[in-house]
C-alpha cells in the first residue's frame, strides 16, 4: 500500500484511469470503423465475425469497468480504495492485451501492421501502473503472443494470411520469419517499458518534491498567519479599550466638552471603528489559515440561509432593500462547519447590501445540482456590479474594485479571500458573474453530504 502511494497520487491516477475508459469507447469506434471499411470498403477478405466478436467483447467488458469504477468513485475515502483501483488498473490492462492478441491472431497474426499497437499500451501500462507491473504485462504480453504466433509457426494453430496488406501468400512464411519477427516484437516490448517507466520515473519523483515543496509552503504560510493572528488578537484589544474611553469622553461621563473636543472625538471613535472591523476581518481570515483542519459535520443548508438571512433582513430593509431566500426540494445537506459557513454567508450577503442601491433585490437560491453530487447556492443582486477589469482579482486579499468609493468608502477588502478560503477548505468552488450597474452573482458548489 505504501509503495502504491510512493508511485502513485491518488488524484492523478483516477484522472488516468477514467481517461483509459474514454480512450477504449474511441478505440472500439476506430476498431469497427477500420473492420468494416477492411471487410466491405477495400473488399479485403478478413475474418469478420471473429473480429466484430472481439469488437463487442471490448465495449463489454469497457461497460462493466465504466459501471464499477462509477461505484467505485462513491468509495474515494475508503483505506481499500487505491489498492482496488490499483488491482482494475492491472485487470484492464492485461485484458485489452489479450484482447488485442485475438484480433492479431484473426487478422495475420505477426504481418499485421497494426502489431505496433502493443507498443502504445506498453506505455500506457507504464503510465498508469507500478514498475513491476509494467514489466509484468510486458512478460504476459510475450508469453500470449508467442503461444500464439508459435503455435501458427509450428502448426498447432491455423495462421490467418493477411492476404490484402501482405505480399506473397502464408506459404511463404517459414519458422525463421516468425522467430525473428517475435524476437524483434518482444524486446521492443521491453525497451518501451524500459524506456517510459525510466521517463516517467523521474516525473513522478518531480511530482513528488513539488508536493513536498508545496506541503513545506502551505505550513510557513500557515506558521505566518498565527502569527498575524497574534497580531491582530493583541491590537482588537487595544482598539476596543481606546473605542470605550472614547465612547466614554462621547457621552460626557468623564465631564463636558467643547463642541470641537466633541467633534474630533467623535472622528476619532469613527476612525476606530474602521481599524476595528479591518482588524476583525484579517483575524478571522488568519485563524482560517492558520487552522490545519477545522471541525465538521452534517449542515442543512436552507436552514442555514433562514437563519442568516434572517439576522441580515432588518439591516437590508433598513437600506431599502428586498432580501429572498428561494430554496429547492431534495438534497440539502453538506458536510462543515457551522459556523464558519454562516460567516461565509454573512459576508457574501453584506457585501450584496453594501453594493446595491436603494430599491435593489437580493436573491439566494440553493438547490441540489442533477447527477453531479453537489450542492448551488448562488447569491445575486441588482447593484453596482463589477467592473470586468477588477474580477479576476476581487478574491485576492486587499483587493477593492474601482466603483465601490462612491457608495461605501470602508472596507478592508478582506472578506472575499476568507469566503473562497472557506470554500476551499469545505472542497467547494466559488465564481463570479458580474455587469456594471446591472449587478453580480456569486455561485458556490460545496460536495453533498454522503
Ligand atoms: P470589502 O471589504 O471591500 O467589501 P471584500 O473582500 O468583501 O472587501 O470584497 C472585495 C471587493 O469585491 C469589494 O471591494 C467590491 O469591489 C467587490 N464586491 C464584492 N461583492 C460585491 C457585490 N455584491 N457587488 C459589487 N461589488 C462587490
Amino acid at each position: 500500500m505504501n509503495e502504491l502511494r510512493h508511485f502513485i497520487h491518488e488524484k492523478e491516477f483516477d484522472r488516468r484511469i477514467k481517461w483509459l475508459i474514454k480512450l477504449r469507447w474511441l478505440a472500439a469506434l476506430g476498431l469497427f470503423v477500420v473492420i468494416t471499411g477492411t471487410e466491405f470498403i477495400l473488399k479485403i477478405d478478413i475474418h469478420i465475425f471473429q473480429l466484430y466478436f472481439g469488437n463487442a467483447v471490448l465495449v463489454i467488458y469497457n461497460l462493466i469497468f465504466f459501471y464499477y469504477y462509477k461505484y467505485l468513485d462513491k468509495k474515494r475515502n475508503s483505506p481499500k480504495w487505491l489498492n482496488k483501483a490499483n488491482f482494475l488498473a492491472n485487470i484492464q490492462s492485461s485484458l485489452d492485451l489479450t484482447l488485442l492478441t485475438f484480433l492479431m491472431h484473426y487478422s495475420g497474426g505477426i504481418e499485421n501492421p497494426f502489431i505496433f499497437f502493443f507498443i502504445f499500451h506498453m506505455v500506457i501500462a507504464s503510465i498508469l501502473l507500478t514498475n513491476k507491473a509494467a514489466y509484468l504485462q510486458a512478460t504476459y504480453t510475450t508469453i500470449i503472443f508467442g503461444i500464439v504466433i508459435g503455435g501458427e509457426s509450428l502448426g498447432f494453430l491455423p495462421h490467418h494470411h493477411f492476404s490484402g496488406f501482405s505480399t506473397g501468400n502464408s506459404c511463404d512464411l517459414n519458422f525463421a520469419f516468425f522467430l525473428g519477427r517475435y524476437i524483434a516484437f518482444f524486446s521492443t516490448l521491453y525497451i518501451t517499458v524500459y524506456m517510459s517507466t525510466t521517463i516517467i520515473n523521474v516525473l513522478r519523483e518531480r511530482e513528488i518534491d513539488l508536493k513536498e515543496a508545496n506541503e513545506q509552503l502551505e505550513e510557513k504560510d500557515r506558521v505566518k498567519s498565527q502569527y498575524v493572528m497574534r497580531v491582530t488578537h493583541d491590537l482588537k484589544s487595544s482598539l476596543t479599550a481606546i473605542q470605550t474611553c472614547l465612547k466614554v469622553v462621547l457621552v460626557g461621563i468623564a465631564g463636558e466638552i467643547s463642541e470641537k473636543s466633541r467633534d474630533m472625538v467623535s472622528r476619532a471613535e469613527q476612525r476606530s471603528l474602521s481599524l476595528y472591523q479591518f482588524v476583525e476581518d484579517l483575524l478571522d481570515l488568519s485563524i482560517i489559515r492558520a487552522a490545519k483542519e477545522i471541525e465538521k459535520k452534517k449542515i442543512n443548508m436552507p436552514q442555514t440561509l433562514q437563519k442568516v438571512v434572517g439576522q441580515l433582513k432588518p439591516q437590508a430593509n433598513k437600506s431599502g432593500l428586498e432580501l429572498i431566500v428561494d430554496t429547492h426540494d431534495g438534497a440539502s445537506e453538506i458536510n462543515g462547519n457551522q459556523k464558519i459557513i454562516e460567516s461565509m454567508l454573512i459576508n457574501l450577503i453584506i457585501n450584496s447590501i453594501k453594493y446595491t442601491p436603494v430599491g435593489g433585490k437580493i436573491i439566494i437560491r440553493t438547490g441540489a445540482t442533477r447527477g453531479s453530487h453537489l450542492l448551488l447556492v448562488s447569491i445575486s443582486d441588482t447593484g453596482i456590479g463589477i467592473p470586468e477589469k477588477d474580477l479576476p482579482h476581487i478574491f485576492e486579499d486587499f483587493y477593492r474594485a474601482e466603483n465601490v468609493e462612491q457608495l461605501e468608502k470602508d472596507g478592508s477588502g478582506l472578506g472575499l479571500s476568507m469566503v473562497k478560503q472557506i470554500v476551499e477548505v469545505h472542497g467547494g468552488t466559488i465564481d463570479v458573474k458580474s455587469e456594471v450597474g446591472k449587478g453580480s452573482v456569486f455561485m458556490l458548489t460545496f460536495p453533498l453530504y454522503s
